[in-house]
């Protein structure tokens, strides 16, 4: 590992972070790299009338078996503004990019910059500068906040409205799912990750579903890594 890794990844050790969680795969991953790095984590949920209740029943259940420090926001505000394929049952998930559109349904407008933006507020109250988030540049399927650019935008944002030092942290940003499962394997998290998590659209833990989008991204990924 080279020098400045090294005396980075000893710096992290006497701080806390604050990972934006979901119970999912991505920002499980996340929870798990975070641990490894860092003195102590604290997790975040926001709820925005997902779809399925199980989203967060699921990541309680995590950071209590983790013993991790979780928070659960009201972020029902979301929906009022943006009621979409995720937080509606009578709109199906489009399962690609429609013509003439530039994203699939499934995207919240202003999601992540939301979230990441109510994480550094609840962050400086608890004096967490660091915060981590599982967004990805490489499965990237329409969502401009997930992009690296928007994410050091974002950065400095916060830093100038809240005159504090955050750095936030996206340890997926060039990993593809393959990528991903990768890195749980190298965690030693693989199995915990593929069982106790969800990502599937229609609520079912672990394997999910199966044919839902989130369940065939997650399964070629799998797949593609076990190759
Ligand atoms: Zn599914």
């Amino acid at each position: 590992m080279p020098l400045k890794w090294v005396l980075l990844n000893n710096m992290l050790k006497d701080e806390t972070a604050l990972v934006i969680f979901s119970g999912g795969q991505d920002s499980t991953t996340c929870l798990f790299w975070a641990m490894e790095r860092f003195k102590s984590v604290v997790a975040v949920t926001f709820d925005y009338g997902q779809r399925h209740v199980a989203e967060i029943d699921c990541a309680r259940a995590i950071t209590t078996e983790l013993g991790i420090e979780h928070h659960i926001l009201d972020m029902a505000l979301l929906n009022q503004l943006a009621p979409n394929s995720l937080t509606r049952n009578d709109i199906p998930v489009d399962e690609a990019i429609p013509d003439g559109q530039t994203a699939p349904n499934s995207l919240v407008e202003g999601r992540n910059m939301l979230f990441l933006t109510f994480a550094a507020i609840l962050a400086k109250t608890k004096n967490i500068k660091h915060l981590v988030t599982g967004v990805s540049e490489t499965d990237f399927s329409g969502y401009p906040d997930c992009r690296h650019e928007f994410i050091q935008s974002l950065n400095v944002t916060l830093n100038l409205s809240m005159a504090y030092q955050y750095v936030i942290h996206t340890p997926l940003m060039w990993l593809d799912k393959a990528q991903t499962w990768q890195l749980a394997d190298e965690m030693g998290k693989l199995e915990y990750i593929r069982t106790k998590t969800l990502t599937c659209y229609n609520g079912i833990i672990g394997d999910g579903c199966g044919h839902c989008p989130a369940c065939t991204l997650r399964r070629n990924g799998l797949e593609k890594f076990t190759k």
